[in-house]
């Protein structure tokens, strides 16, 4: 039997970061992903600073062999619409591809991986979690994504829960290949209803292309519009193109899933938490991966729910309480949405700082930072 201070459920953004705040604080850590790393996660791949910032990455040895794309500028619109582009004086965000970051954050915890290895078994006794049969822990880390196992034990994941549904393609350029996409200014084109939004991104030599939708229903006839758009524009050739991969995750302020269970703690999507008006979640799965760290620590080997507790009021510190009822939106009639919309993104002023730094680069929120 192996004996270890946590297990961590998946090596996702979430899963490594709160393995790499473990180690270094001395703890043993065992993570198991069903994958064998370098694994594919379908993601566009953009990350703000706070990213970078959070996990003290090393960007001048990251970029060495691994594509890190900074993006200094956006090109927004509504479907259909006319086009604004925003420029800033320095870099805003970067484009990493997701084979190549979440290797690299899970290889850097220096926590065991047990690679192609899935949550198989799970018992708790006085106190201790068993995992698989051959692991124990007094804690439980459910990292494992949108569909992950410790969630679904915890009774989150069932039907009917409030999912953005999306499909993307990633591909390489072929040498000589052009697309008009500049690679600092990833495009970003909105659903008239406000409730999806599609992206083409070129990272290097990749382009990655996506759609997300609120709700999913219909999606393959929105990814189908957006993509005739995108060639109709000329943003997109004919010759780029690739097979669409789907996935699903939860916002932070719809997800009813439970954040802390006796001995277990849920972080990045496995909790639901990527914001709402951009879909981030790279980010809210990194903190919230420190966060658990952080609670894992003081609880000093303790997993019982309350010891765990502290953990959900970092997470609403951080990210506020989830309201109970819909949002402000929500009940608003549709056409005022649409006419809000429209005036929103047509103003250059209001595309920079409400649509730019405020939903998507979350500018007014600083990294995160723990002793
Ligand atoms: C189309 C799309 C585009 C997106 N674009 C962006 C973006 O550009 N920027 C951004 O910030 N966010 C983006 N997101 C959201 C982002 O991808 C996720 O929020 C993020 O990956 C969450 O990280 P995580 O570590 O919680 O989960 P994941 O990255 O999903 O990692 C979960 C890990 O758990 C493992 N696992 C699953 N089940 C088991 C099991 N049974 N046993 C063991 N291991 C298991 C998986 O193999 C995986 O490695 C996008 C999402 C989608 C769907």
């Amino acid at each position: 039997m192996r004996r270890c201070d946590a297990v961590v459920v998946g090596g996702g953004p979430a899963g490594s970061s709160c393995a790499w705040a473990l180690r270094r604080a001395g703890r043993e850590v065992v993570v198991l992903d069903r994958a064998s790393f370098p694994r594919d996660k379908v993601c566009a791949g953009w990350i703000t600073p706070a990213v970078v910032a959070a996990l003290e990455l090393d960007t001048e040895e990251y970029r060495r062999g691994r594509t890190f794309q900074p993006i200094t500028a956006f090109r927004t619109g509504r479907i259909g619409g006319r086009d604004v582009v925003t420029r800033y004086p320095r870099a805003v965000s970067f484009g990493i591809r997701r084979c190549e970051f979440d290797h690299y954050l899970l290889c850097r915890a220096g926590a065991e991986v047990r690679p192609a290895t899935p949550l198989a078994g799970l018992h708790r006794a006085d106190g201790v979690w068993t995992v698989n049969g051959e692991i124990t822990a007094p804690v439980l880390v459910g990292a494992g994504g949108h569909f992950c196992p410790v969630a679904r034990h915890l009774g989150g994941g069932g039907a009917g829960e409030p999912v953005v549904a999306a499909q993307e393609f990633e591909v390489a350029l072929e040498p000589g290949e052009d697309c008009p996409v500049e690679p600092e200014a990833p495009e970003l084109y909105f659903a008239g209803d406000l409730k999806g939004y599609g992206w083409v991104f070129r990272k290097q030599g990749v382009v990655n292309v996506g759609y997300g939708r609120v709700g999913g229903e219909r999606l393959s006839a929105h990814v189908a519009r957006f993509m005739d758009f995108l060639r109709r524009r000329e943003r997109l050739p004919e010759s780029v193109t690739g097979r669409l991969k789907g996935h699903a995750y939860l916002l932070y302020e719809t997800a009813p899933r439970p954040l802390v269970g006796d001995g277990v703690l849920l972080v990045g999507d496995a909790a639901g938490l990527a914001y709402a008006q951009s879909g981030e979640g790279i980010r809210p799965a990194v903190e919230s991966g420190l966060l658990a760290a952080q609670t894992i620590l003081q609880a000093r080997g303790r997993g019982g729910a309350a010891d765990l507790e502290p953990y959900r009021r970092r997470i609403e510190a951080r990210f506020g309480r989830r309201p109970s009822g819909r949002g402000f939106a929500g009940l608003l009639p549709s056409r005022l949405v649409e006419g809000l919309g429209a005036a929103v993104l047509a103003s250059r002023w209001l595309t920079r700082r409400v649509v730019l730094d405020r939903w998507f680069l979350h500018a007014h929120q600083p990294a995160l930072s723990l002793p």
